[in-house]
């Protein structure tokens, strides 16, 4: 342990009994050797310099615990001298005792304090005086010197103290987690593994800072790719994620685990090694799977529940069309709107049944597409044509530019036509205006289908395009189904649809329809 024997105190009294350097300035070599002489007893380590600049670049080059400064010397004098000392940052406070050989006067002694002297002494002057005055400086200097070394050997001390604190907290935080853990060297090699690892995998720590240990624990099917994985990380540098099992040891389980691995990196962004995690993943992937087989269990029934509703619903609908064809035209007045509302319920019956069965279709990938030549102005005609005996306080208005082809399934475009002007008018119970604007841009079209009716809530702008998904609960009837159905039909042609609301009643939506003129 380095940290407590530097704080020994016969360790710092040695480094400070090392000698110090005295720099003398002085531009008579007779009077530096005459101070030479009177210092030399000291045993300190004493440089010369004949000039202001000369002791100037001895002060660039080291420290020095003290500066004898001689006032009158030619060009630059001790207090200029003294003056550029005391500009720099490293020797502001460095002691200076000037040297003068006339003028006690005041003024003088006084400019000579201003310019930083730590002391003055008169030339000339007694050696045993001016020895002691050095020596008490030089022992000012060893002292300071001392106290610094002291307490950089505690700041280290307390350094070390906290870092071993916070490693003991690291690991203790780390073993207390119920999440699989590891550090990695830079090379990938475990230095540490925390208990959960060690429980799970039940390894000793020194059996787990073994990589062959640890990958034998991974799933056989798993091993390659994640060593392909793992091996591209320490290549590169990137973080990993992946899913792979591991065997649980006291009864041989392979489960799921989601692991991450983290780059660690110093200061300057080099990597130092790698932080490891696995979370174990099996009973939500369990769960998931036992979803999505109920889900697929239920699509499954509805598909089947369509199919098997379908025949009869057709044969109903022929059987009431036949009905008031046989019963010719003296048929009471009663019945006859019996069968005219029979054929009308039949016929919204099948269409769900047919909507149930496209769902189907597009998760399945089933939907096929008739392509031909589509005239889209003349579609949007023959759609809103369609509805226009059934919207009496509605006005619908089609604002289409001639000519406007292109490659499409014409049927699945009239159903997603006829779905957003359903729903326009659907969602519009107070009346309304409602509008179908198509435009060219370039390569697309882009169609925009505009109600003035209740709006969509922000949230659910997105969501109402998933199945079964309604934004305004059950009082507009429905199931849910139309849009998801149009959002499937549109990209089966590649192009997109959204809806946009600002979501206020009276203010209403936009559904915009973008599709490539011709599919790539
Ligand atoms: P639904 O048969 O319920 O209308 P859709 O898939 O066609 O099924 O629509 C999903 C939901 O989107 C609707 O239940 C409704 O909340 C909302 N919606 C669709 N069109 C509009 C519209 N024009 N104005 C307001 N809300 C709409």
């Amino acid at each position: 342990m380095e940290a407590p024997q530097q704080l020994r105190p016969d360790a710092s009294a040695e480094a400070a009994l090392s000698p110090t350097s005295i720099l003398m300035v002085d531009d008579h070599g007779a009077n530096l050797l005459a101070l030479e002489a009177i210092l030399e007893p000291l045993g300190q380590r004493l440089v010369k310099a004949a000039s202001g600049p000369e002791a100037l670049r001895w002060l660039l080059r080291q420290d020095f615990a003290l500066i004898l400064l001689d006032v009158q010397m030619p060009g630059m004098d001790g207090f200029e001298t003294a003056r550029l000392i005391r500009q720099r940052q490293r020797t502001r406070y460095t002691p200076i005792i000037f040297l003068t050989a006339h003028s006690r006067e005041e003024t003088h002694l006084v400019h000579g304090y201003a310019m930083g002297a730590a002391d003055y002494v008169v030339k000339p002057f007694h050696p045993d005086v001016l020895r002691w005055k050095v020596e008490a400086f030089v022992a000012l200097y060893r002292q300071q010197q001392r106290l610094q070394a002291q307490e950089a050997a505690l700041w280290e001390r307390e350094r070390h103290i906290l870092e071993r604190q916070s490693e003991q907290r690291f690991r203790r935080l780390v073993d207390s987690m119920p999440q699989l853990v590891w550090a990695l060297l830079v090379d990938g090699t475990v230095s540490y593994a925390n208990r959960g690892w060690l429980e799970y995998a039940g390894l000793t720590p020194e059996q787990a800072r073994r990589s062959e240990e640890n990958r034998r624990l991974i799933h056989p099917e798993d091993v390659a790719r994640c060593g392909q994985a793992w091996a591209r990380s320490l290549r590169t540098g990137e973080p990993l994620e992946q899913e792979y099992r591991l065997r649980r040891a006291k009864d041989g389980e392979f489960r799921w685990f989601l692991g991450r691995t983290l780059p660690e990196r110093d200061e300057d962004g080099q990597i130092v090694g790698w932080i490891a995690t696995a979370t174990d993943i099996d009973d939500a992937r369990k769960a998931v799977e036992v979803l999505r087989a109920a889900s697929e269990a239920k699509d499954m029934f509805l598909t089947m529940a369509a199919h098997e509703l379908r025949t009869p619903l057709q044969a109903a609908r022929s059987y009431a069309h036949l009905a008031r064809v046989r019963s010719g035209p003296e048929m009471d007045e009663g019945v006859d709107k019996a069968l005219r509302g029979l054929h009308r319920s039949v016929t919204r019956m099948a269409s769900l049944v047919e909507n149930l069965l496209d769902v189907g279709r597009l998760q399945r990938g089933e939907l096929r597409l008739e392509q031909g030549d589509v005239d889209l102005g003349t579609l949007l005609h023959d759609v809103v044509e369609h509805f226009q005996p059934l919207a009496q306080e509605h006005h619908i208005a089609v604002d289409a530019p001639e000519g406007l082809v292109l490659r499409a399934d014409r049927e699945r475009l009239e159903q997603v036509f006829t779905n957003l002007v359903a729903n326009g008018l659907r969602y519009s119970p107070g009346g309304g205006a409602l509008r179908l604007t198509a435009r060219q841009e370039p390569g697309q079209v882009h169609v925009e289908v505009t109600d003035r009716g209740v709006g969509i809530p922000q949230g659910q702008l997105e969501h109402i395009f998933e199945r079964f998904n309604r934004a305004h609960g059950i009082s507009y009837g429905g199931l849910g189904l139309g849009l998801a159905i149009s959002r499937g039909i549109v990209e089966r042609h590649g192009g997109r649809i959204w809806a946009e609301s600002p979501g206020r009643d009276g203010v209403g939506s936009s559904f915009h329809v973008v599709l490539p003129k011709q599919r790539g």
